[in-house]
C-alpha cells in the first residue's frame, strides 16, 4: 500500500486522491473518469466481487474452456473500465430462464422426433447426433436446451430457422468445440475447421492413393484436425498443416517434372519411330497426328486418342513392313540368281574360249585331213553345246528379268498403298467409326446441309457404362472387342445417312441429320434395345453392354463444340440418374 492509500479515510480524502490520480494519468476530469478513479481508490466491495467472479470462472475453465474464455474477456473489460461489456458478460452467466422452464416440452418433442420418420435422418443418425450434444453440453443446462431444441428443428426440416452457427455445429459429423483466440468456441471457428477437414479428406487425401506415404501424412493431419479442441491444439494443427503443405508442394514439383519428362520421352520416341522403319511415308502422316495430340495440354481424352493412333500405327506398320520386306527379299534372291547365271555364262564362254584356242592350235599344227576332220568334229560339237548353253542362259536371264520387273512393281504398289493409308486417317482403326478428324469434317458437311435445307439436325453422345470394370473383368483386348461390337450394333441400328464417330476412349458421337431432338432420343433408345438383343459374347460368356447417352438438337448457328457440350451434359445427367438411359439436352424444346 502507498502512503496516500493508508491516509485515505473519508470520502473527501478519496475524492482528493481521485483527482490527483486523474492528473497523474493525464485523464480529463469527466464524471465517468472521476467515478472510476474514486471507486478504484475506495477499493469498493463491488470490485472485489468482480475479482472473485473472475477467479471462479478461471477455476471452472479448467474443465470447461467456455468459462476460461469468459474470465479473460471480463478481465479485459474490467481493465478498460468497460461497464457495458462487463454487464453483457455477466448476463451470459444467467441461464435462459424460459428455456430451462421448457424441459418437459423439450424432452417430449425430442422423443417424438427421435422416432418420427424424417427424410435424410435415420434413427441411428439421430441417436449419434443426440449422443454428441449430450457429451459436449451435458454439463451446461442452458446450452443443452438450446442444442436439443436445435436438433428437433433440424430433424423436422426447419433447418433454415436455425442460427447458422448452431446449424453448422449440429450438422457436423464429429463436432468438437473449437475455441477462438479468446478461448471461446465460435461458429466461425467450427465452420473453418469443418471446411479444413472436408478439404483434407475429400480434396486431398483421396487424391493421394498412389503416394501412400503422403496419404498417411494427410490422414495424420486429418486426425489432428478432427480432435483439435484447445488453442494449443489448434496451434499445433497449424504447424502440422504447414509441414504437410510443404511436403505436398515438393511432391507436386516432382510430379510435374515427371509428367514433363514422360511427355518428352514420348515426343522423342515418336520423332524417332520414322527413323526405325523402312518406308515412312505413311508413318510421317501418322506420327504427325500423334505429335499434334501430345502438343496439347495433357488430358485423358488426348491420351486415349494418342494411344489409339499409336496402336493403329504399330499394327498397320507391322503388316505392311512384312509385305514390303517379303517383296524385297524375293527381288534380292532373283538378283543373286541373275548374277550367278551371268557368272556361269562367262565361265562357259571362257571354257569354250580355251577349248577353241586348243582347236586352233591343233588346226595350225596339222596338215593331215583325217586329223583335221577329227578336230572339226570336236569343234562342231562344242560350238553346238556352247550355243545351247548360251541360249538357255539367255532364256533364264530373260525370265529373271520379267520376275524382277514384277517384284519391282509390287514394291512400288505397296509403297503407294502405304502413302494412301495416311489419307485414310479419317477412320478409327479399331471400330471403323470415324475418328475425331473424320467427325469434324462430317459435322461441317452435315451442318451445311441442314442449314441449306432448313431441316433439324441432332447430335448424340454415348458413353459405355462401367467400362473400366468390364476391362478389368475380361481384359483390355476383350474390351476392345466389346467396343467393336458396340460400334457394329450401333451402325446397324442407324440410317445410312447417320454418322458414327469415335469421340475418344469408349465414347461415341452420332450425327443424326434431319432429326429433331425427341426423334434422336428414340433412335438412341432403339440402339440400346438392339444392344440387349445382340449381346456381346466373350469366351462363350454373354456380356451385356449398356451405355448412357445425351441428345441435343443443334440450335441455329451453334458450333460443334457447343452442341456436343450440351449433349455431354445430358449424358452426364443420364449417368447420375442411374446409367443405361438416354436423356434429352437442355437448350431446346
Ligand atoms: P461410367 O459408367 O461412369 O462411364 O464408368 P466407366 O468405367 O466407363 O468410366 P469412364 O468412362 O471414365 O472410363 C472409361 C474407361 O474406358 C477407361 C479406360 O479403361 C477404358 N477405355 C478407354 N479407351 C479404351 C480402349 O480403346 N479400349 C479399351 N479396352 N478400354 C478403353
Ligand atoms: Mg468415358
Ligand atoms: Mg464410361
Amino acid at each position: 500500500m502507498t502512503q496516500d492509500e493508508t491516509l485515505v479515510q473519508t470520502p473527501t480524502d478519496i475524492a482528493r486522491l481521485a483527482l490527483k490520480t486523474l492528473v497523474q494519468r493525464r485523464q480529463p476530469p469527466t464524471p465517468d473518469n472521476f467515478k472510476r478513479a474514486y471507486d478504484e481508490i475506495a477499493g469498493s466491495k463491488s470490485e472485489d466481487a468482480l475479482q472473485l467472479l473472475i477467479r471462479l470462472l478461471r477455476d471452472a475453465g479448467s474443465t470447461h474452456s467456455k468459462w476460461l474464455g469468459l474470465a479473460v474477456q471480463m478481465e479485459t473489460a474490467a481493465n478498460k473500465g468497460d461497464v457495458a461489456a462487463l454487464e453483457q458478460q455477466v448476463r451470459q452467466l444467467i441461464p435462459a430462464g424460459n428455456m430451462v422452464g421448457n424441459w418437459g416440452e423439450v424432452l417430449r418433442e425430442l422423443l417424438r422426433e427421435l422416432e418420427a420418420n424424417r427424410p435424410g435422418f435415420t434413427v441411428t443418425k439421430k441417436k449419434e447426433a443426440l449422443e454428441r450434444v449430450l457429451s459436449n453440453f451435458g454439463g451446461d443446462a442452458a446450452a443443452l436446451t438450446i442444442k436439443l431444441q436445435g436438433l428437433v428443428s433440424l430433424w423436422k426440416g426447419n433447418a433454415e430457422s436455425l442460427e447458422p452457427g448452431l446449424l453448422a455445429e449440429l450438422q457436423e459429423n464429429a463436432p468438437v468445440e473449437v475455441e477462438d483466440s479468446s478461448g471461446l468456441p465460435t461458429a466461425t471457428a467450427i465452420w473453418w475447421r469443418e471446411m479444413l477437414i472436408q478439404t483434407l479428406a475429400f480434396g486431398i487425401a483421396s487424391r493421394l492413393q498412389y503416394l501412400p506415404e503422403l496419404e498417411r501424412h494427410a490422414q495424420d493431419v486429418l486426425g489432428q484436425a478432427r480432435s483439435a479442441r484447445s488453442d494449443k491444439e489448434m496451434e499445433k494443427l497449424g504447424e502440422a498443416l504447414k509441414a504437410f503443405w510443404y511436403r505436398l508442394e515438393m511432391n507436386q514439383n516432382a510430379e510435374s517434372r515427371l509428367h514433363e519428362e514422360l511427355l518428352q520421352l514420348m515426343r522423342l520416341l515418336v520423332d524417332n519411330i520414322s527413323e526405325l522403319v523402312v518406308d515412312d511415308e505413311w508413318m510421317q502422316g501418322q506420327t504427325q497426328i500423334i505429335r499434334d495430340i501430345i502438343a496439347q495440354p495433357l488430358d485423358i481424352e488426348a491420351l486415349y486418342d494418342a494411344e489409339s493412333a499409336l496402336k493403329e500405327l504399330l499394327f498397320k506398320q507391322g503388316k505392311l513392313k512384312h509385305s514390303v520386306l517379303e517383296a524385297r527379299e524375293s527381288l534380292k534372291r532373283m538378283t543373286e540368281d541373275f548374277v550367278n547365271k551371268l557368272a556361269q555364262m562367262t565361265e562357259y564362254t571362257s571354257k569354250y574360249h580355251t577349248k577353241i584356242e586348243g582347236y586352233q592350235a591343233q588346226i595350225s599344227g596339222t596338215s593331215d585331213i583325217v586329223d583335221l576332220n577329227v578336230v572339226l568334229d570336236g569343234l562342231m560339237r562344242d560350238t553346238h553345246s556352247m550355243q545351247m548353253d548360251a541360249l538357255r542362259a539367255h532364256d533364264e536371264m530373260q525370265e529373271l528379268q520379267v520376275k524382277s520387273d514384277e517384284a519391282h512393281e509390287k514394291v512400288r504398289e505397296l509403297t503407294l498403298e502405304i502413302s494412301q493409308l495416311s489419307e485414310l486417317a479419317h477412320e478409327d482403326f479399331l471400330t471403323g467409326a470415324l475418328n475425331r478428324r473424320g467427325m469434324t469434317d462430317a459435322f461441317e458437311r452435315e451442318f451445311g446441309r441442314s442449314e441449306r435445307s432448313g431441316t433439324p439436325i441432332s447430335v448424340a453422345i454415348l458413353d459405355i457404362d462401367h467400362f473400366k470394370k468390364l476391362n478389368d473383368g475380361i481384359g483390355h483386348d476383350a474390351g476392345d472387342a466389346a467396343l467393336t461390337h458396340l460400334a457394329k450394333v450401333t451402325r446397324d441400328a442407324l440410317r445410312p445417312s447417320d454418322v458414327l464417330a469415335r469421340y475418344g476412349g469408349e465414347e461415341f458421337v452420332i450425327i443424326l441429320p434431319e432429326t429433331p431432338r425427341e426423334e434422336g432420343v428414340e433412335v438412341m433408345t432403339r440402339v440400346q434395345r438392339d444392344l440387349t438383343k445382340n449381346i456381346f459374347l466373350h469366351d462363350n460368356q454373354k456380356i451385356l453392354i449398356t451405355f448412357s447417352a445425351g441428345v441435343a438438337e443443334r440450335l441455329p448457328q451453334e458450333s460443334q463444340e457447343d452442341v456436343i457440350k450440351r449433349a455431354d451434359q445430358a449424358m452426364y445427367l443420364a449417368k447420375h440418374a442411374g446409367r443405361n438411359r438416354v436423356f434429352a439436352a437442355e437448350g431446346n424444346t
